[in-house]
Order: C-alpha cells, then sequence, then structure tokens
C-alpha cells in the first residue's frame, strides 16, 4: 500500500462498492437534488438550527450517498425547516423538499 502520511481508521472507512443505493436511487426519484448537491456546504454554513444543533443538509446528503442513512436521520432530526438553506443553495436545489423527502423515507422504514 501507497504511504500517503495519513491513514483512514476501519470505522471511517467507506467501501462505495459495498454501498446499498436503494435508498440514493428511491429518493432522486422524490427530489434529483441528491444527485446534484456539489457539497459546497453553503447550506450548513447558514443554518439556523446549526447554532444549536448537528444540523447539516450537505452531512445529511453526502451520509445517504455513503450508506449512512440513521446518520443522515439524525443530522436532520433539529431541522425547523425555515428554508433559509435553500436561498443560499448555488445549485437551486429545493433542500426544504428534500429534507422532508429524506425524514419522510426513512421515517417510514
Ligand atoms: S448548498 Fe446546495 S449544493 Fe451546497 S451542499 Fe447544500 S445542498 Fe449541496
Ligand atoms: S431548513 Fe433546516 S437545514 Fe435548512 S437552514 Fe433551516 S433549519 Fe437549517
Amino acid at each position: 500500500m501507497i504511504d500517503f502520511g495519513f491513514y483512514l481508521t476501519p470505522s471511517s472507512t467507506i467501501d462505495l462498492d459495498k454501498v446499498d443505493r436503494k435508498a440514493v436511487d428511491d429518493l432522486a426519484r422524490a427530489d434529483s437534488g441528491i444527485r446534484t448537491c456539489i457539497a459546497c456546504g453553503s447550506c450548513t454554513a447558514s443554518c439556523t438550527a446549526g447554532v444549536f444543533a448537528d444540523t447539516s443538509v450537505r452531512q445529511a446528503i453526502l451520509s445517504v450517498l455513503n450508506g449512512r442513512n440513521e446518520k443522515a436521520r439524525e443530522l436532520l432530526s433539529s431541522c425547523m425547516l425555515c428554508g433559509k438553506c435553500m436561498m443560499v443553495c448555488p445549485r437551486g436545489i429545493n433542500t426544504r423538499h428534500l429534507i422532508l423527502s429524506i425524514q419522510k423515507y426513512f421515517d417510514g422504514q
């Protein structure tokens, strides 16, 4: 193995070949924003709830893409649906709709 001067701990390693993509495919049908997000973090930087909790749309989307669905659910549990993140998204993603879609999808499981 090449020595990059750093390494990933086993718990932070994600084997994308083994990730179950069903949630991503299902959610993309409900809101394509899950695929068009560029993980810029503007939503997280402007989040009203982020001051008080670990709320992060960016991390929630990445968590779903990486198969960490429970983490995504946790990250959005304190969202107040104020819509501020929607106003700053450079990709024009309707983050409120995407958040609701993610919450609804995982609450139904
Ligand atoms: S602002 Fe939009 S593109 Fe940027 S991380 Fe948030 S959802 Fe993704
Ligand atoms: S809608 Fe939710 S995630 Fe977006 S800024 Fe408001 S509290 Fe944060």
